[in-house]
C-alpha cells in the first residue's frame, strides 16, 4: 500500500543497490550480466566458480535491500527513493547523509556527483524550490566541499589546504576553516562543485582504472538568522573505490597504503551506521577520519541512505559480492 512505501522512504537508514548496465567494452568482450534483479527488492549474484563454464558452475547469493535498481533505472527515479526524503528531512531541521559505495567503475560518481543529473543536482533543484517558499524565507543555503585522503581533510574549494574537525560543544562537528560559499540557485552550486571537483585525488590502480583514492564530501548547509546558525545539513559522499589493495595487484607502497586507509575507513563507516540503527550507546566513530567528521550524522535523529553501486559483469563478480555483503551488513 502507499502508506508502507511512505514509511519505507522515511526510515532512519535506507540501504539500496544500483546495478549499472553492461558497458560497451564488456559487451564487446561478450561478458554476461550475472546479477539479475529477481524481485522488487531482491538481487541475485550468480558467481562463476570457474572461468570456463559460466552457466553451469555458479554459486547463487541472494540479497534483499530497501530498494534494488537495475540498469534501466534513471537517476531521477533513484533520487525519488533515496536523497529526496533526506531533503525533506533537512528542511525539518535534521542532518542527513547519502553515500555511494562500491568498486571503481561501478557508478558511484555517476550516481552522486554527475554534473548533469547526479543526486546532488536533483537535490539542489528541490532545495531551491523549497527555499523560494515563504515558509522557508528565513533560511539560506551554502556549500562546502572537501576530500578525505589518507586520514587528512583537504578543502577542495580553497587550494586543498588541510582542515581539522572539532566539536562545537553542542554535538555538532565543525570543520575549522572550511571555505563555504553561499549559493542562491542550482547554477551557483554546480559552478562551485565543478571548481572543487578539479582538485580531486585520483590514481591509477593495478586494474588500470582512474580510481578515486579519496572520499569526496559535498555538504549543503541550511542556515538561519543573523548568526548563521546551522539549521539543517545534507551531505553527499562519493566514497573511495572499495576494491582491495591485494586484488588490484598494486605494485607500489603508496597505493597499498592508500588501500589500507580506505579499507579502515569503510570498515569504521559500516560499524557506525550499524550503531545508529541499533541505538547503541557507543558509536565507534573514532575508527577513522571519515567517521569522525561525520560523527554528528551518526547520533541522534540523523538519517542515512547508502547506495551500493555494482557492476553487472562476470569478471567483477568478486568485487560485486564484496559490495553486496558490505551493504547487507550495514542494513
Ligand atoms: P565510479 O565513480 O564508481 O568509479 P563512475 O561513476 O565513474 O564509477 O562510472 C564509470 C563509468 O560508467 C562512467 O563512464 C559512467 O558514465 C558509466 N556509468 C556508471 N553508471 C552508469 C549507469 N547507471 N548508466 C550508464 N552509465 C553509467
Ligand atoms: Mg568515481
Amino acid at each position: 500500500t502507499s502508506t508502507t512505501v511512505q514509511n519505507d522512504l522515511h526510515q532512519r537508514i535506507r540501504v539500496c543497490v544500483r546495478k549499472r548496465p553492461l558497458n560497451r567494452k564488456e559487451q564487446d568482450l561478450q561478458e554476461l550480466d550475472i546479477v539479475p534483479v529477481v524481485g522488487p527488492r531482491t538481487i541475485q549474484l550468480n558467481a562463476p566458480k570457474t572461468k570456463i563454464d559460466l552457466t553451469r558452475y555458479t554459486e547463487k547469493h541472494t540479497f534483499t535491500f530497501d530498494d534494488v535498481f537495475d540498469g534501466s533505472s534513471s537517476n531521477e527515479h533513484i533520487y525519488a527513493r533515496t536523497a529526496q526524503p533526506l531533503v525533506d528531512y533537512v528542511f525539518n531541521g535534521g542532518k542527513a547523509t547519502c553515500f555511494a559505495h562500491g568498486q571503481t567503475g561501478s557508478g558511484k560518481t555517476y550516481t552522486m556527483l554527475d554534473p548533469n543529473h547526479g543526486l546532488y543536482v536533483l537535490a539542489a533543484q528541490d532545495i531551491f524550490r523549497m527555499l523560494s517558499k515563504p515558509d522557508y524565507a528565513h533560511l539560506s543555503a551554502s556549500v562546502g566541499f572537501y576530500e578525505i585522503y589518507q586520514g587528512q581533510l583537504y578543502d577542495l574549494l580553497n587550494g586543498k589546504i588541510k582542515l581539522t574537525a572539532r566539536d562545537d560543544g553542542n554535538g555538532n562537528i565543525v570543520i575549522a576553516g572550511l571555505r563555504e560559499y553561499s549559493i542562491k540557485d542550482v547554477h551557483d552550486l554546480m559552478t562551485v562543485f565543478e571548481y572543487g571537483n578539479q582538485g580531486r585525488t585520483t590514481g591509477k590502480t593495478g586494474a588500470n582504472n582512474t580510481s578515486s583514492r579519496s572520499h569526496a564530501v559535498l555538504q549543503v548547509f541550511l542556515k538561519t538568522g543573523p548568526e548563521d546558525k546551522v539549521y539543517g545539513k545534507l551531505s553527499f559522499i562519493d566514497l573511495a573505490g572499495s576494491e582491495r589493495g591485494a586484488d588490484r595487484g598494486d605494485a607500489n607502497t603508496k597505493t597499498r597504503m592508500e588501500g589500507a586507509e580506505i579499507n579502515k575507513s569503510l570498515l569504521a563507516l559500516k560499524e557506525c551506521i550499524r550503531a545508529l540503527d541499533q541505538d547503541k550507546k557507543h558509536t565507534p566513530f573514532r575508527g577513522s577520519k571519515l567517521t569522525q567528521v561525520l560523527r554528528d550524522s551518526f547520533i541522534g535523529d540523523s538519517r542515512t541512505c547508502m547506495i551500493a553501486t555494482i557492476s553487472p559483469n562476470n569478471s567483477n563478480s568478486e568485487h560485486t559480492l564484496n559490495t553486496l555483503r558490505y551493504a547487507d551488513r550495514v542494513k
